[in-house]
């Protein structure tokens, strides 16, 4: 990966290379930071890069925060300008992503979240696809269990938990697989490594409920508010059986970085025909059009980089 040109670090913009920390940062040692994943689009037609729901990543970046005890005081609003600036210093005309960190970043010996300084760091690198075979992915059930809301949330994007996601997908790449999904401590499906997860099953759109051990995915708000809105569907926040998910009609993953990955294989058993199915493939083909900035109905979702006022193309 090319590593990018410029940083925001400790309150300004600054040369990637001397946005550094020292070794004992706490939040190296402890895992105690949280981070973001935001995705840029660029249109070649509009000559223009769009962020999608960059507001409702940053609120969701900020909550975690509190789940850190994290005392800052950056809005949600502050930070997407900072990425804009940020953006259109990097002078980036491709997809990417952009990396938000808030850290413990106080150089300590001892673990605690309290009386520690809270810093914020954002990257953006150019970024292609996550998951390769996102047409077709062949999924497996880790044999890790999901961390749980009373070790470790879920529902914010804490850096320590993600050491759960890397055991989950280091163990299932190894398998040959794509991705794994991931049960939590009853035995029901919560999500993906880094995805949630979607299961069509007799004409209903179920997925976890967000009280089963998942991140509260955009990307899945999405997915339920164009389902409805777009495709008529029933969407039923619910939770799901391992043996459903093996005779289920169509399975999908949401997420920043894997999108709407279809997935038509898990432990070696075809899903639905084997093939991607119609409510995968609808949803794909609308969700690339609104985060490109080619669907007028939804353009409140999205924020044009490259214009002198960050304010959302109309
Ligand atoms: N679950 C986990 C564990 C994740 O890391 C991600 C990626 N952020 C998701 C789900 C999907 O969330 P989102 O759609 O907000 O990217």
């Amino acid at each position: 990966m090319d590593l990018p040109e410029y940083a925001y670090f400790r309150g300004e913009i600054v040369p990637y290379g001397e946005a550094k920390v020292g070794v004992l940062t706490h939040a190296l040692n402890y895992g105690t930071a949280a981070f973001g994943g935001i995705r840029g689009y660029w249109n070649d037609e509009q000559e223009q890069l769009f962020l999608f729901r960059p507001i409702d990543h940053y609120e969701r970046f900020l909550n975690s925060g509190r789940l850190l005890c994290s005392e800052n005081t950056h809005t949600a609003e502050g930070l997407r300008d900072i990425t804009l600036q940020l953006l259109r210093k990097e002078g980036l005309k491709e997809d990417c992503y952009i990396r938000p960190l808030l850290y413990k970043s106080d150089e300590i010996i001892g673990v605690r979240l309290h009386d520690l300084t809270d810093d914020i760091s954002i990257v953006a690198v150019p970024f292609g696809k996550y998951v390769q075979s996102d047409t077709g992915a062949h999924v497996t059930f880790s044999s890790w269990r999901r961390v749980d809301d009373n070790a470790m949330p879920a529902r914010g994007k804490i850096s320590g938990a993600y050491v759960n996601t890397a055991f989950v997908k280091t163990d299932a790449l190894r398998g040959g697989f794509d991705e794994a999904l991931v049960l939590n401590n009853d035995g029901h499906l919560a999500e993906g490594s880094a995805e949630n997860v979607f299961m069509m099953r007799n004409g209903v759109l179920n997925t976890p409920p967000i009280t089963d051990n998942i991140l509260e995915g955009i990307t899945r708000r999405t997915v339920i508010e164009l389902a409805q809105a777009e495709l008529g569907l029933e969407v039923m926040e619910r939770s799901i059986d391992r043996t459903e998910v093996y005779l289920c009609d169509e399975l999908f993953l949401t997420g920043t970085a894997a999108q709407i990955t279809a997935v038509t294989r898990v432990d070696f058993r075809d899903i639905g025909t084997g093939e991607m199915g119609p409510v995968t493939r609808q949803l794909r083909e609308i969700y690339e059009k609104i985060v490109r900035g080619q669907d007028s109905k939804y353009t409140h979702w999205i924020e044009a980089v490259y214009e002198s006022e960050s304010v959302a193309v109309k």
